[in-house]
Parts: structure tokens; C-alpha cells; sequence
């Protein structure tokens, strides 16, 4: 079995949030004042994803700041698809998934499955859409307005049927402070540039999180080993129905290994701090077939 990880362990970790609205949409604070919140709190990317707008942040990049020029695209009413790093608006508003999607990579940028649940999508619609790199598995803002923005069975639906696809956890702020900061990712990079980041998100080379935070990830001797900041829990699923593949539950743990079985197609990890707070890694994919 070959384990193949999403990780790299540059020297790096940097923090950042992929979906954000300001007064250019329907959010409440203007553009630059929702970039000075996130900044004040140590952000280091920002993506503003206004609706069916394509917003340049390139001007915002400092040493320790870089903006991600974005757009979050709506494709028949709910059903919204972030466009991240983008070069300019879209050509043309199709109104069509799989032709917005498209589009997103013809610019080069990343295609994100924007909260699922609030859209009310069917999952098989996301699983028969090519070319998108992301799911936000949290979008805070739709708990905010109709407690449904957790779509991890929604991630693991599509896992579990082959697809290779990410986990974003973003705030979506429309109103902030009372939405903003509560969810972002993690993206480990060996410098910051809008570049590097949206590289080592392509990759996968990063996690999600409302609280803890990862170190660092290895593959060693056939084991997935994982240290993180003092844990509750951390579990590792599979992505099988009714319990996780592995359960380890401590006062302050911040190591924690499993060993994929056969027959499992992936293994993501799940850590759970003292405050109920949550941190995602990327799926780990294994290659049953593989023979060195
Ligand atoms: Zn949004």
C-alpha cells in the first residue's frame, strides 16, 4: 500500500481565509476596513469574495500580508462557487457549474464548492462537476443564518466515491466582528506570496481549523503520525459509516499515529481541543495496488 501525503513540512505555517464579503456586496464594513480586521489579527492571506465581483487585492501586499484577488460566483440562486486568485471577472455569467468551474481554472485559480448544505445542492451534483480543488467542510456564516454549515458528510461522500478533493473551513463574513475570525485554514509554504499560498492549497499542503492548530505530519513505516497543539481527542476516519477508524482520547494530547487497513481508500484526521474547537488535515489517499 502506498500512503501518499499532502504534506511537505516547509518551514512555514500561515493562516488565512478564503471567503469574505464587504460593502462592494452585501457585506456591512468596507473593503478596507474588513482587511485592516483581519490583518490586526494576524492573518496572513486574505481572499475578498464579494458576489459576482472580482476584487483586486494585489495593492494590499506587505512583508507579512498578501491579498488573494477572488470572486464568489453564483450559479443559479444558493448554489455559489468561489474563484480564487483570479486575474480578472469572469468572461461571461453562465449561470452553468460545470462552465463556471471551468473558467476558474482557465484563469488559473481555484475552484471552491461554497457551503453545500445552505445551497442545498445534492451531493451527486458535486460529485459529476470536474476540476474543483475544494469544499468548504465549515462555512461560518451559514451557521450563523441556519446552523448548516458543517459538510463533512458531504466531503466524505465525495472521498468515499474517489474523488480527490480538499477541505476549506472559511468565515464567509458578511458581519463582522460576530462572524469573522472563527474559521480559516492553515497553509504551510516555505515563503508568503499569493503564489505560494494558492500553490500549497492546489496541493493540499494545508488544513482547516476553528481553534487547534497542526505541526506537523509524517509517514513512517506505514503509520500516519500527527502532532498538534494539547488535544482532547484526535481521531483518524476512513471514511466508514459509525465510528472513526481510530479513537484516541486523552487530557492533552499532541501525538497521535494510525496505520491504514485494507481496503481503506483514505484516511483524514480530526483534532478536538478542550474548548470543543475542531482542526481538519487533508485527506491522506492510499493506493492499495501499489507495489514499490
Ligand atoms: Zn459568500
Amino acid at each position: 500500500m502506498k500512503i501518499l501525503s499532502p504534506y511537505r513540512n516547509c518551514s512555514q505555517w500561515f493562516r488565512g481565509n478564503t471567503h469574505t464579503h464587504s460593502t462592494l456586496s452585501d457585506g456591512e464594513w468596507p473593503l478596507e476596513k474588513v482587511v485592516g480586521y483581519y490583518r490586526d489579527r494576524s492573518y496572513a492571506f486574505l481572499a475578498m469574495t464579494d458576489h459576482d465581483i472580482f476584487t483586486d487585492l494585489s495593492g494590499f501586499a506587505t512583508p507579512d500580508f498578501v491579498g488573494i484577488s477572488s470572486n464568489e460566483v453564483t450559479v443559479r440562486g444558493r448554489d455559489h462557487i468561489v474563484g480564487l486568485h483570479l486575474t480578472g471577472p469572469m468572461a461571461v455569467h453562465t449561470n452553468h457549474h460545470q462552465r463556471t468551474v471551468d473558467e476558474i481554472v482557465a484563469q488559473g485559480g481555484l475552484a471552491i464548492l461554497a457551503h453545500p448544505n445552505w445551497s442545498w445542492m445534492p451531493e451527486a451534483k458535486g460529485l459529476a462537476l470536474h476540476g474543483v480543488h475544494a469544499i468548504e467542510i465549515l462555512n461560518v456564516v451559514c451557521n450563523y443564518l441556519e446552523y448548516n454549515g458543517y459538510a463533512l458528510q458531504w466531503w466524505d461522500y465525495l472521498l468515499r466515491r474517489g474523488l480527490r478533493i480538499w477541505g476549506i473551513a472559511a468565515d464567509d463574513a458578511h458581519r463582522i466582528p460576530y462572524q469573522g475570525a472563527r474559521g480559516w485554514i492553515v497553509v504551510n509554504a516555505e515563503s508568503l506570496s499569493a503564489e505560494t499560498i494558492v500553490q500549497n492549497i492546489r496541493d493540499g499542503n494545508f488544513y482547516a481549523s476553528t481553534g487547534p492548530t497542526f505541526q506537523r505530519f509524517e509517514v513512517v513505516g506505514g503509520a500516519i503520525q500527527v502532532w498538534c497543539s494539547p488535544a482532547v481527542e484526535i481521531r483518524f476516519l476512513t471514511g466508514a459509516v459509525g465510528n472513526p477508524a481510530l479513537r484516541v482520547k486523552g487530557d492533552a494530547l499532541t501525538h497521535a499515529e494510525y496505520t491504514p487497513r485494507a481496503g481503506e481508500a483514505y484516511v483524514r484526521v480530526e483534532v478536538v481541543d478542550a474548548q470543543m474547537q475542531t482542526a481538519w488535515s487533508q485527506p491522506f489517499f492510499l493506493e492499495p495496488d501499489w507495489r514499490p
